[in-house]
């Protein structure tokens, strides 16, 4: 065991990925499923396999405007085609094309019966009810074949699947006006702390506004769950453990920030203990380290740290797969990149650390991170400034300027400002 490994293990700290392992084994997704219109279904989870009950195309169509022709048996370099009529986008040519016709033909319209080859109107010469062709198309040059895109009965989304923009037009083009998804998981969130007031109330000497509430509400607009708002609770162990309790009775999963620690007044673990089971507490994490994991009632509850970075860590790294695991996705994995490091970033070996950085692209194209400066876990200006955590190895004392480093950007499309 490395020195860094000794010092965790002597505070019992957990190593993320194992504490990471744990939860998600434990945690068994909701089993309720709803139909849901097309257009309510945009970032829900699909509880079902589509199988597509057409082809598409589901005829063949041409790619361009321009002319549908039967070159059956020509040879001629640059033929000359009569052209015997139309094929628009809904209003197709009813007759098959004869060997050595054309027709006009439009994007997106039905390329008859016999068609060889749709040839660009820029590549042809109009001479009245004539075309010449400049030069010989390729077979099925421009046509769309029917089925190019999908075939009858494939299976075109899978169960688990976070559905998007690019899978509605999927399924409207199928024709699917109905899906079925799973019921979106009851997720409650209060914060902890004597000192915590709400927005609107006035601050006495030694408070402040409650900030993690806002953090989880926006954390929890990404996913498809139904999040209430129990607001801040004292640090009082009667109240805590009522809260717990009852809220265990409603919700599908319960989180909680502060209180979580060992100091005097952070009766959470305790609380959760006398009405449910505490599974797993503290990681080797930084920002992040006390975090509880456990289970009131028929929810499980995660007993988030109160720094509000610490929050946001502990939120993407655990508790974020968490919920997509709830909530019946499956695959989800954090995006991950490698960066060349624009200065030195400093840390104490011990354990796996989240810095914030400024993630952006250098002119070739490439990704480089640049760390900021202030990374207590209070600092939340920096973290409002970053646009990606630097993940630094627990047994690193940091990273050179011009090496590189993991990153993982939480402001996808926004670099640099
Ligand atoms: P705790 O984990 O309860 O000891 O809290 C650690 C730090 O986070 C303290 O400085 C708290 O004042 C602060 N804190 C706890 N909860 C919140 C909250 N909801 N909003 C802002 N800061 C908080
Ligand atoms: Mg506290």
């Amino acid at each position: 065991m490395t020195s860094s490994a000794v010092d965790c293990f002597k505070a019992n700290l957990l190593n993320l990925e194992v504490a990471l392992a744990r939860i998600l084994d434990a945690i068994t997704p909701v089993r309720a499923r709803q139909q849901l219109p097309l257009k309510s279904a945009l970032g829900r989870i699909l509880a079902q396999d589509i199988q597509a009950p057409l082809i598409l195309p589901p005829f063949p169509n041409s790619a361009v405007d321009g002319y549908a022709v039967n070159l059956a048996g020509v040879t001629a370099p640059s033929p000359l085609l009569p052209v015997v009529g139309q094929s628009l986008a809904g209003l197709p040519y009813s007759d098959p094309l004869l060997p050595s016709q054309a027709i006009r033909i439009f994007t997106g319209a039905k390329v008859p019966d016999g068609t060889t080859a749709v040839v660009m109107q820029e590549e042809v010469t109009r001479q009245g009810t004539l075309i010449r062709l400049n030069r010989l198309p390729s077979e099925g040059e421009h046509v769309r074949p029917a089925g190019s895109d999908v075939r009858c009965g494939e299976v075109v989304l899978k169960t688990g699947r976070l559905l998007r923009a690019e899978d509605l037009g999927l399924l409207a083009a199928l024709g699917i006006s109905q899906v079925t998804a799973f019921q979106a998981p009851r997720v409650a969130y209060f914060s902890t702390g004597d000192e915590l007031r709400s927005l609107g109330e006035s601050l006495a000497p030694g408070q402040i506004y409650d900030s993690n509430r806002y953090s989880l509400s926006g954390l929890l607009a990404e996913f498809p769950v139904i999040a209430y708002d129990l607001g801040a609770v004292p640090d009082d162990l009667e109240q805590l453990t009522e809260l717990l309790r009852e809220a265990g009775q409603s919700f599908d999963l319960i989180l909680s920030s502060g209180g979580a620690s060992v100091g005097e007044k952070d009766f959470l673990r305790q609380a959760l203990s006398r009405v449910g089971e505490v599974t797993l507490w503290r990681i080797a994490l930084k920002p992040g380290k006390p975090l509880i994991f456990g289970r009131t009632g028929r929810a499980w509850y995660f007993g988030l740290p109160g720094n509000p970075v610490s929050v946001h860590v502990a939120f993407a790294q655990i508790v974020r797969p968490a919920i997509w695991k709830l909530a019946g996705a499956s695959g989800f994995k954090p995006l991950r990149l490698k960066a060349r490091c624009l200065n030195a970033l400093y840390k104490t070996v011990g354990r796996l650390e989240f810095q914030r950085g400024q993630l952006a692209l250098d002119e070739a194209g490439l990704p480089v991170v640049t760390g900021l400066a202030a990374q207590e876990s209070h600092q939340l200006a920096t973290l409002s400034r970053a646009n990606c955590f630097i993940i630094l190895p627990a047994d690193s004392q940091g990273a050179s300027a011009g090496t590189y480093v993991t990153v993982e950007p939480f402001a996808a499309g926004f670099y640099g400002s």
